[in-house]
């Protein structure tokens, strides 16, 4: 590329936070600008780079402009072990401390970045949420700054009336029902699948504070979501709310298109003849009959909660996949599970995965008909984009709002009754869900009932439209390339700006 042609070339430079849900959707987003033309860095550390490197230079060597640019991570000096630098990988990764010693590690990086950005001259900034300080590096640059959330419309839209007119306040119980105001559909919630911070203040809550102060702040966010699937939220989200956004999603699905590396996909490890094995047993089922049993890339479950699926899930009587990360604490009750993979394993109905599986793959092949999940809104969204129903077990965060949305607005899911919002490492046995419940729920996805049928039939218009949607001419193609298009005039008015001084 000659001097003159990387001068005019849009330049946006990627900063990602260290959690698979909020990288992947965010190196997905990256890659897609660099295929329409963009000159692209992503800002990452050593060992969260080993996890798409591979992508990224298979991208390059295709001739797109794109790279990777190193910061060392100050593990050691936050308390942690080396090439330790991504939730997923902390013991006890949900756990506030430890949450904590990766948000200080990203905040320790405050300056060298910074730094990076001058050299870099960057005509804009798409920082995850987490990372509010970014807000003050573009202004000093005098560029636009893009923040990036994974999630749906319908979550944003929800907690940001949840959190402003405190519809849980004052209530009976912590279970008596609410409806939370503004919304275009009737929504029923209670206090405790509200995150503990949004309940009652806490630390976490002042946490939060500069994160939305930094997006009022900002020139937009960009939505791995898409028109199709919740135009109303969307709407909300523009008008009401009033924030700038662009619907490009899903970027799973639009990233990866006939990308055989989709199998590792976040992931360093690629276990070629594993992922073999798996193929071939998902080829020997039949179309739709197996369920997909994931809880996202954080959540470890306590040994009570994983006997209760695995009874549940051989009542059902149902084929399965089920994805186990084991929490670390129970690893002398590590019988149970292995005895129960040589029971699934000789009656070929379950095939266990230990800790992470190939998740676009499984859920791309034919004989996947459904699949359990947490409802963070990657998987939520993986599914949706291939017209795959759910069944609904949120566990944090903001996955109790994605229940609703899928339950009560797309109505293409199942919920199995879950009612904590807890991370993974307070559960409680009061808390569980019992295996009459998922095997119930399993019933309900994969059965003849005429329901069953009809919310099948939902669950592949909306796969339909994802497709639609990220083709020429599709709402999300539109999007992106209309954002490319207004990120260029203003480097170009920037440009005439500086020219005139
Ligand atoms: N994922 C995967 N294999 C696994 C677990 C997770 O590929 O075994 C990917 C999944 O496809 C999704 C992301 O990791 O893209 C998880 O994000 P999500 O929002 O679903 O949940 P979180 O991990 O943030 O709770």
């Amino acid at each position: 590329m000659d001097s003159q042609q990387s001068n005019n070339q849009l330049h946006v430079v990627f900063l990602p936070y260290p959690t698979p849900g909020h990288m992947i959707p965010m190196v997905d987003t990256a890659r897609l600008f660099a295929k329409h033309g963009v000159n692209v860095t992503i800002i990452t550390t050593h060992a969260n780079a080993s996890t798409f490197q591979e992508s990224i230079d298979s991208d390059f060597n295709s001739g797109y402009s794109i790279k990777t640019q190193l910061i060392q991570f100050p593990s050691s000096q936050v308390g942690l072990p080396d090439g330790i630098e991504n939730v997923k990988d902390v013991k006890d990764g949900t756990s506030p401390e430890m949450l904590g010693k990766i948000s200080h590690g990203m905040l320790m990086l405050r300056d060298p970045i910074e730094v990076m950005f001058q050299d870099l001259q960057p005509d804009c900034i798409v920082t995850d949420m987490m990372i509010p300080w970014t807000v003050e590096s573009a202004a000093k640059l005098s560029i636009p700054r893009l923040y990036y959330y994974s999630s749906s419309y319908f979550s944003n839209c929800a907690c940001y009336f949840v959190r402003k007119y405190r519809p849980h306040d004052h209530l009976v119980s912590d279970t008596q029902k609410f409806t939370i105001p503004c919304l275009p559909h009737t929504i029923e919630m209670s206090r405790l699948q509200l995150r503990d911070w949004v309940r009652t203040t806490n630390a976490a809550t002042a946490y939060f504070e500069p994160i939305f102060e930094s997006e009022a702040r900002s020139y937009g966010t960009i939505c791995n979501s898409f028109h199709e699937l919740e135009s109303d939220y969307e709407k909300v989200s523009k008008t009401t709310m009033g924030i700038k956004s662009w619907s490009v999603g899903p970027v799973s699905t639009w990233a990866n298109k006939g990308d055989e590396r989709k199998g590792n996909r976040g992931h360093v490890e690629k276990n070629v003849e594993k992922e073999r094995e798996l193929l071939n047993w998902l080829n020997s089922k039949q179309n739709e009959s197996v369920l997909y049993v994931s809880f996202g890339s954080l959540t470890k479950l306590f040994h009570a909660q994983l006997v209760e699926i695995a009874h549940g899930l051989e009542k059902s009587g149902h084929n399965f996949i089920w994805v186990v990360r084991k929490n670390d604490r129970d690893e002398n009750e590590e019988g149970f599970l292995q005895d129960f993979e040589e029971r699934v394993k000789e009656s070929n109905k379950g095939y266990i995965i230990w800790n992470w599986a190939p998740q676009l793959l499984i859920l791309d092949h034919p004989a996947t008909g459904g699949i359990v999940t947490h409802c963070g809104w990657n998987s939520t969204l993986e599914s949706i984009s291939v017209g795959l129903p759910m069944i609904t077990w949120p566990m944090f965060a903001e996955q109790f709002y994605n229940e609703r949305l899928l339950v009560d607005v797309l109505k293409i899911g199942v919920p199995v009754g879950a009612k904590e919002n807890k991370l993974w490492n307070s559960f409680t046995v009061e808390a569980m869900v019992r295996r009459e419940e998922i095997a119930k729920a399993a019933e309900i996805l994969l059965g003849n009932g005429q329901d069953s049928k009809e919310m099948r039939t939902r669950a592949k218009k909306f796969g339909d439209a994802a497709k639609r949607t990220i083709e020429e001419g599709g709402h999300s193609y539109n999007n992106l390339v209309q954002l490319i298009d207004e990120l260029k005039s203003l480097k170009k008015s920037k440009a005439l700006g500086e020219k005139a001084d």
